[in-house]
């Protein structure tokens, strides 16, 4: 294990935004995780786990702490007994995420196929429960195997205690944030159909034929090239950490409030199990509708041309620069709507 001193954090994240981590470290297994934690805890400094820095935000002053660097690689697979014919992928939190569900669409394995193109690690997608295009990994995930940094030993959590919810886990709740995550294991239905949930894959492809797995994956991330949410080299609008605001859950009541007001119908979507009477309202469109647009620039900061969720860096911005816009927005939407729009990247190195 080499620890690093004063490592910039900006190349780490997509973003390309943020200070040093005060000390540094990447590990490569799970020995590495249990060596660098001891060595942080016997120092008395906070610890940050990182992954492919895709939902961050790092601060200008970056972080007085160790930053611990997943690097966990490996992919077994078995099948499992039994009627059900299903297989179960263990992968290592390192793997990167694109990688492996292309893997999983070259084996011909349906449960992941939407999610092609979303930057990061395996190990990032259980954290806030990663989902596009009507596929979220909760669903597939079978168990998440962790180092309990508190308790100091391994420990492997079925789905159900995972407490999976709209970008939400028991790994980003308050009571979790002490897991290091260093294996996620997937069922998935080898020779499956793919999922077409979603209206704008819905029109791509003809009703009379079902689309490949590999169709579909490859046609996901081709609408996600077109709006900029795609990691592609020279493509400025895709310096981002995706959608900067969680699309927000409120009340028939509310939206019908807002229907009132507007001069168009919000769209709106079923919030899931979880809230009943209640509706995911977009982001964006309230986003649009308090004034902000496409391409709309704050300094070195500003909005994708492609996508009103997505905060950009057009080059030199600062954290400062991305909060600040961030807050202008969620202000502007506060006083059309009445809605504080939940911001989603993870935010590193800030006072509060
Ligand atoms: C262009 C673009 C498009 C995106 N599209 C989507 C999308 O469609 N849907 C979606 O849900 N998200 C999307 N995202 C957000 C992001 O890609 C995902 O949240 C991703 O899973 C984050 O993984 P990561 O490894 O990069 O995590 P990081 O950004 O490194 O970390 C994010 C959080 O997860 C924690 N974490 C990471 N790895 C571990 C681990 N091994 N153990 C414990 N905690 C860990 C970190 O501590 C931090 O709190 C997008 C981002 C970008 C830049």
């Amino acid at each position: 294990m080499r620890i690093e001193e004063n490592k910039p954090l900006a190349p780490f994240t997509t973003l390309g935004i943020g200070g040093p981590a005060r000390w540094f470290v990447a590990a490569k297994n799970e020995e590495e995780i249990v060596e660098a934690s001891t060595w942080a805890r016997e120092k008395g400094i906070p610890l940050f786990v990182l992954g492919g820095g895709s939902n961050l935000l790092v601060s200008d002053t970056g972080f007085n702490g160790l930053v611990l660097h997943i690097g966990l690689k490996g992919i077994s697979v078995r099948e499992t007994a039994g009627s059900s014919h299903e297989r179960v992928y263990q992968v290592a939190a390192g793997e990167g995420w694109d990688q492996f569900v292309q893997r999983t669409v070259d084996d011909e394995c349906a449960g992941l196929e939407c999610l092609a193109g979303i930057p990061g690690t395996v190990g990032g997608t259980p954290v806030q429960n990663v989902g596009a295009y009507g596929q979220e990994v909760a669903t597939t995930i079978d168990s998440v195997r962790v180092f309990n940094l508190r308790e100091t030993r391994f420990d492997t959590f079925s789905k159900k205690l995972c407490d999976f919810g709209y970008r939400r886990s028991l790994f980003n709740s308050q009571s979790g944030n002490w897991f290091v995550v260093t294996r996620v294991d997937f069922c998935l239905a080898p020779g499956g159909a793919p999922s077409l949930k979603y209206a704008d894959l819905q029109r791509e492809f003809s009703l009379a034929t079902t689309p490949t797995l590999k169709q579909v994956a490859d046609t996901v991330r081709s609408i996600r090239q077109s709006k900029g949410m795609l990691l592609v080299d020279g493509d400025p609008d895709c310096h981002s950490a995706g959608s900067f605001f969680k699309n927000p859950i409120v009340s028939e009541a509310h939206v019908e409030r807002i229907a009132s007001t507007a001069a168009s119908e919000p769209p709106r979507f079923p919030a899931g199990p979880d809230h009943s009477n209640m509706v995911k309202l977009s982001a964006a469109w309230l986003i649009e509708k308090a004034g902000f647009t496409k391409g709309y620039s704050f300094g070195h900061a500003g909005i994708s041309r492609k996508h009103t969720l997505a905060l950009v860096n057009h080059g030199g911005a600062t954290a400062a620069e991305i909060l600040a816009l961030a807050h202008k927005i969620r202000s502007a939407v506060v006083a059309r709507f009445g809605i504080e729009l939940q911001m989603e990247p993870v935010m590193l190195g800030f006072d509060s």
